[in-house]
């Protein structure tokens, strides 16, 4: 099993919210990389999306073709770069991996296409945030398996097409809706990522405790899987958190106690919130009386860059209902005044039945 090579981006793997360009950033996580699944029998949950790449292995395989382009999208930590991770190792092929912000220039992107060894994968990371000329020169890449340059200048500047090795590139995104249409219809598969439930979640936090030589209850791994708001990147992290925990303040086994009391001491609450969530909610209810309002608006009064809240936080209040997003922004749902325990706002005047009836003259 080949290893794969990190090149251009030491940075890959931190959620794109929280790196900008010129932000410093977190190197690759060694522990992070021991619990990634390697083959596709280890993957938990995502069955829809495996089966279907199983397939297209299977098709490729038989047909000694290079995998078709694939775009994963969803969320942080739900698996997309694991799913590249697999499919390199299914295939035994190379695997080079970059991102988009690591690709400013033209110049950047040619050393990963001129390199690329028949059927190997390149997979770029947020590649949301591949720079416009850099997406339209890979655009003939992707079809054709050919770079256009241009030499010269004025009238004697000529195009030389640049014949490449057959490759596969597997882009991966937060934010779907920032790819260009003409970059997304190049990719043949699309695969869109979901929260995992917490069944799911006990299972990768059983695997990895065992990767981790460290025994854990069932009961504790339901409990870190239901305060691990879908997401096995954040279950990794309260696993090793809870395992440290253990090993400070007994003997290293993780029993439910243990994990209850580690969480709490972390702010981790029942629906698996940190602070960040919580203080999301709050700024929405206390400053802007629940909302609407825009994420750029939440953001300046947190404090906190809009991409973490639209990448990372507001996904999974989305998903659980603790915030809606209509045509004017953000608006707290009931739940999330329940969550905070804040009285439930009285009902929107203008939706009560008689407003419409006076709106409506029925
Ligand atoms: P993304 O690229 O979407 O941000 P990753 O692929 O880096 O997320 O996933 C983060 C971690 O979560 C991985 O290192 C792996 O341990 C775990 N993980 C993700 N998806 C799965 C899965 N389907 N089964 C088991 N573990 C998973």
């Amino acid at each position: 099993m080949r290893e794969p090579t990190i090149q251009g981006d030491p940075n890959r793997g931190e959620p794109s919210g929280r790196k900008g360009r010129d932000e410093p950033s977190r190197p690759v996580d060694a522990v992070e990389e021991k619990l990634r699944p390697q083959r596709l029998s280890e993957v938990v949950g995502q069955r829809s999306v495996a089966e279907r790449l199983a397939i297209a292995l299977a098709a490729c395989k038989k047909r000694n073709e290079p995998l078709p382009h694939i775009l994963f999208d969803g969320p942080p930590g739900l698996g997309k770069t694991t799913f590249a991770t697999v499919l390199h190792n299914e295939l035994g092929v190379e695997l080079n991996m970059t991102s988009g912000p690591a690709l400013d220039k033209k110049l950047d992107v040619m050393p990963y296409l001129t390199n690329a060894a028949e059927g190997s994968i390149l997979f770029i990371d947020e590649i949301h945030r591949l720079p416009i000329a850099v997406e339209e020169f890979i655009y003939p890449v992707m079809e054709d398996f050919r770079v256009d340059m241009v030499l010269g200048e004025g009238m004697s500047a000529r195009t030389i097409n640049l014949p490449l090795k057959r490759f596969t590139i597997i882009g991966a995104t937060t934010r779907s809706g920032m790819l260009s249409s003409p970059l997304r219809d190049r990719f043949h598969m699309h695969e869109h990522l979901e929260f995992y439930d917490a069944d799911e979640l006990a299972r990768i936090v059983i695997v990895n405790a065992a990767k981790l030589k460290t025994t854990i209850a069932e009961d504790a791994a339901w409990e870190l899987a239901q305060r691990s708001r879908g997401t096995p990147r954040l279950a990794n992290a309260r696993l090793r958190w809870v395992r440290d925990f253990a090993t400070a303040r007994s003997d290293g086994h993780v029993s439910l106690a243990i994990a209850r009391d580690a969480l709490d001491m972390q702010e981790i609450d029942a629906e698996g919130m940190d602070k960040q969530d919580r203080r999301y909610l709050d700024t929405l209810i206390k400053v802007f009386n629940g909302g609407p309002t825009g994420a750029e608006a939440i953001s300046a009064t947190m404090n906190v860059a809009v991409d973490t809240l639209t990448d990372e936080v507001e996904p999974y209040l989305l998903r659980k209902h603790f915030i809606v997003r209509t045509p004017r922004g953000r608006k707290a749902t009931p739940l999330a005044y329940r969550h905070l325990n804040y009285p439930e706002p009285l009902p929107d005047p203008d939706f009560s039945i008689g407003n419409q009836r006076r709106l409506f003259d029925v």
